[in-house]
């Protein structure tokens, strides 16, 4: 088989401006600015204060602190005028300069009419290649192919009056091609400018931007833009409006090699969580009519990424995940609390959520989580901040039914970062029934009686929930 790609790095012609330095009233352009203007390899002899510049266009260059002599090619031109060494850098003379490289090789570049910049003609090698884009239903996502990895933390991105600009430090752009690539509402125009040191390519975009973030790979930079919110509240509404609240998915923490916190007595977090959802799963069934979808209704070990496929793809309107709290510090901490997963929020509860978390480990496919990229990430927290309104409603009615009936401590609503939650496109909510560490809550939770009472709570919270969200439907 035959490979037509070219096996040279492809290079393009570029002007590039580096400052004229002014000593004695002679004119000056630094040896290391020169080099890095033209991409050029350089070696620099301490001892001899000699420095050789080797350029793409294999134009070898030898320069000496002090010497109005310059070597190119192994030939030996004489300047007039001495190479200076100041600041460790080597000051050319550049009319002189100029002249000798014209005569040799024909023009290297030109003096700009106010004698402070030099721009010499170069071929430089593409690291920058092509620019393209992509709409999303919230924003967009400006890709743009690089031919090596650019740190994403040394990206900077303004928006200025309508311009979205991006520096990419040591980016050598392709412009024709990025001017010239294909554009795509609501980006009307890009702008190119190639510095020595970085590349900024920048965009006119014919919408309000709400936020953006930059991330790169090995050979891409992606830009994720968010924008135009109203819209997509507009845009979710109506497919919300499609959508009847009629399959809830129960997910019974944890299970089979995967016990979850172990208590007092042995109690285990697994047990508690499988019978309040068998409980509450029969409630719905019974009295609302729903379908429900068990994560696990046996004592099986479900990995997490497994629980939130089974609910999307279930086509799960409400996604409810039961758990046992366990404090390792304090036998005293008591009480039932109701978690969001909040984008943004992550550091909060660290503990609860490092231990519920802490199941990854015992799963095959560890590398799951990993894939949660930056870009999945934001695109996933746009739909994440409107399935969080309807959310905290059930959240907070969860927490007010379950105080109604209960005789522990009311723990509140909480936010935090649960894997269980990411993914998860439908209103969600991880409950913490109780705590297995202490004494008062154990003795409760092991009473078939009293998680039926929980159960039931729960289903109440719910059904407030569906008449609250049917009737939005019907009144909007
Ligand atoms: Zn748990």
């Amino acid at each position: 088989m035959f490979c037509l790609t070219p096996l040279f790095a492809q290079t393009v012609a570029q002007q590039i401006k580096i400052p004229i330095y002014k000593v004695n009233n002679n004119h000056y352009i630094s040896a290391y600015e020169y080099a890095r203007a033209n991409q050029a390899d350089i070696y620099f002899n301490e001892n001899k204060k000699k420095l050789s510049i080797k350029s793409t266009q294999s134009k070898n260059i030898v320069i000496s602190q002090n010497s109005s002599f310059i070597i190119v090619n192994e030939k030996i031109y004489h300047l007039f005028l001495p190479i200076l060494y100041q600041n460790n850098d080597f000051l050319i003379p550049i009319n002189a300069f100029l002249n000798t490289m014209k005569n040799i090789s024909g023009p290297i570049g030109f003096i700009d009419t106010s004698n402070k910049h030099f721009i010499i003609y170069t071929q430089r090698t593409i690291n920058i290649d092509d620019v393209a884009i992509k709409n999303k239903t919230n924003g967009m996502i400006i890709h743009i192919d690089t031919r090596q990895k650019f740190n994403d933390n040394i990206i900077s991105g303004a928006i200025s009056q309508g311009w979205l600009s991006i520096t990419i430090p040591g980016g050598i752009i392709d412009s024709a091609k990025i001017v010239n690539a294909k554009k795509k509402y609501p980006v009307k125009r890009i702008r190119c400018i190639q510095n020595i040191e970085s590349a900024q390519i920048s965009f006119l975009i014919n919408e309000d931007i709400d936020e953006f973030q930059i991330n790169s790979s090995d050979d891409y930079i992606n830009i994720n833009i968010r924008m135009n919110t109203e819209e997509n509240i507009a845009i979710i509404k109506e497919r919300g409006e499609k959508w009847l609240l009629d399959t809830i998915v129960i997910d019974a923490g944890h299970g089979g090699k995967d016990p979850g916190a172990v208590g007092i007595g042995g109690i285990k977090e697994k047990t508690i969580t499988l019978d309040v959802a068998r409980k509450l799963g029969a409630l719905l069934e019974q009295n609302l009519g729903v379908t429900v979808i068990y994560t696990r209704d046996d004592d099986t070990f479900v990995p997490l990424y497994k629980r939130t496929r089974i609910a999307n793809e279930s086509n799960g309107k409400l996604f409810i995940s039961l758990h046992a709290n366990s404090a390792k510090k304090s036998h005293k901490a008591s009480g039932f609390e109701t978690y969001l997963l909040r984008p943004g929020k992550w550091d909060d509860a660290i503990e609860i959520v490092k231990r519920e978390n802490a199941v990854i480990q015992l799963e095959a496919d560890q590398h799951r989580y990993k894939d949660f990229t930056d870009e999945e990430h934001i695109m996933g927290s746009i739909v994440q901040n409107q399935i969080i309104k309807e959310s905290e409603f059930l959240a907070s009615q969860v927490q007010i039914q379950l105080d109604r009936v209960l005789n522990i401590k009311n723990r509140g609503v909480k936010q935090a970062g649960f894997h269980v939650l990411v993914g998860a496109e439908m209103p969600n909510i991880l409950i913490e029934l109780g705590f297995v560490s202490n004494k008062k809550d154990v003795r409760l939770l092991s009473k078939a009686q009293y998680r039926q009472k929980m159960a039931a709570a729960i289903f109440r919270a719910i059904k407030t929930y569906k008449e609250q969200y049917e009737k939005s439907v019907i009144e909007d």
